[in-house]
């Protein structure tokens, strides 16, 4: 295991997570380099039964050192914007095994992509192919395309990450898919390559992949007919894991079920997994600053910790639950009792988890799990706090691999208007 206890001490692989606290302080996220290592194996393991393509979803955490681990592993990358593109491209990513997501593709970033050739663009609207294929001839490029359809499935998870219905804004209905197919071919700037689809996040069971794929096959049957052969099919990302003991999906299972649907078809699967990859395989490390134990409400003690709703919002925002532990063991006569974990931060809202029963002191340093995936990706600037720092572990060794942001960092981008000084 990546993230484990030693004699009382938890450690990052064999890194006691004391040690990376005393050097670059806290709030920090800490990252097991072999656990990400270690989940990209096993989901290439899973799928050994058809021709694949991983493509990391570089918005589940985009540090360079991240996006350089998965390029050493021969991953292509699911990227939403340009500046994911200067990532994956800067951490030494091959932009042929890049997709391109993302209902608001400006022309820049269009134009950016076709520059650097990505393997294929997945357009989600009749007016983006139309923009694509005049940005394309602009540049005398010819541009591969996936039409991301809405596969109307329900992936039965939390609503703000559920996008695979007929109500959500992403992807194209299933009829619109054909006349864009249709479109595609009539223009010499564009080639269709895939099909695309993705359903959701945080998915637990197969059965909504498996019921997306078979209306993709639908489509793709459907196109066969009408003399459009796909090179790829993209079921896209969404693969849960597990964060308050629930059944983490089941990969082996996720895999047999996804090739045997492919078997005896000449289609690449192509996958855009992001937490699933990262999501344990990272933790937030933060120390209590101060307790406000409430004699008269046993139920609503707050651990005030120097992490905030600005370093990790997935609670404030989804109400998501992260497990928290303790990273030594409390002082001996230290009783347990129910706390709220709550940052510095000026809203209600700003909290890490609620009513976790620990034995806590001032001082303690506290493991948020399961917060290396929309973690680090989701901080701000708000109350103008710093953000963390971020450490990548590797054995017995650390590296910071993101310093933590400094105050100069914070105001480097603004100049003081003098006007605003002056009185009138
Ligand atoms: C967010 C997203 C992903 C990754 O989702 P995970 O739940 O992190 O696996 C993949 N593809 C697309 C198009 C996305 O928007």
């Amino acid at each position: 295991m990546s993230f484990e206890s030693r004699e009382g001490l938890l450690h990052a692989e064999a890194v006691p997570l004391t040690a990376i606290a005393e050097r670059v302080g806290t709030p920090v996220y800490v990252y097991s380099a072999s656990m990400m290592r270690a989940r990209y194996a096993e989901l290439d393991a899973a799928l050994t039964g058809s021709r694949h393509q991983l493509c990391y979803a570089v918005k589940a955490n985009s540090n360079l050192s991240v996006l350089r681990l998965f390029a050493g592993l021969g991953a292509g990358f699911d990227i939403v914007s340009a500046g994911e593109l200067q990532r994956v491209v800067s951490a030494g990513g091959d932009p042929a095994r890049v997709v391109f997501s993302g209902v608001g593709k400006s022309s820049e970033e269009i134009d950016f992509a076709l520059k650097h050739a990505v393997g294929c663009f997945n357009i989600e609207s009749g007016g983006e192919l139309v923009r694509l294929a005049e940005r394309a001839r602009l540049l005398g490029k010819k541009a591969n395309v996936a039409v991301r359809v809405n596969p109307d499935v329900d992936a039965k998870t939390h609503p703000y990450i559920s996008t695979g219905l007929k109500e959500n804004k992403f992807g194209v209905p299933a009829e619109q898919a054909l006349e864009l197919y249709a479109a595609i071919r009539a223009d010499m700037h564009l080639n269709a390559l895939g099909i695309a689809c993705h359903i959701g996040s945080q998915i637990s069971s197969v059965q909504p992949f498996a019921e997306a794929l078979d209306n993709l096959l639908v489509l793709v049957d459907t196109l066969e007919t009408q003399g459009v052969s796909l090179g790829h099919l993209d079921i896209g990302g969404g693969l849960g894991i597990s964060y308050q003991n629930e059944p983490c999906l089941d990969a082996a299972v996720y895999g047999s079920t996804l090739t045997q649907r492919l078997a005896n078809r000449d289609l690449t699967l192509v996958i855009e997994p992001g937490r699933y990859l990262v999501g344990e395989a990272g933790l937030l490390l933060t120390t209590v600053e101060y307790l406000k134990p409430r004699p008269t409400h046993e139920h609503k003690n707050f651990a005030v910790v120097d992490a905030a709703m600005n370093d990790l919002i997935r609670p404030a925002l989804y109400r998501a639950w992260h497990p928290v532990t303790r990273v030594t063991p409390p002082a001996p006569g230290l009783e347990p009792r129910p706390w709220d974990i709550v940052g510095p931060v000026c809203e209600s809202g700003d909290f890490l988890a609620e009513d976790r029963r620990l034995a806590l002191a001032a001082g303690d340093l506290l493991a948020i799990s399961a917060a290396g995936a929309y973690g680090m990706v989701l901080s701000s600037n708000y109350n103008s706090r710093s953000r963390p720092a971020e450490v990548m572990v590797h054995g017995d060794s650390f590296q910071v691999v993101r310093r933590r942001e400094t105050l100069r960092d914070q105001m480097a981008l603004e100049q003081p208007d003098e006007r605003c000084a002056a009185r009138p």
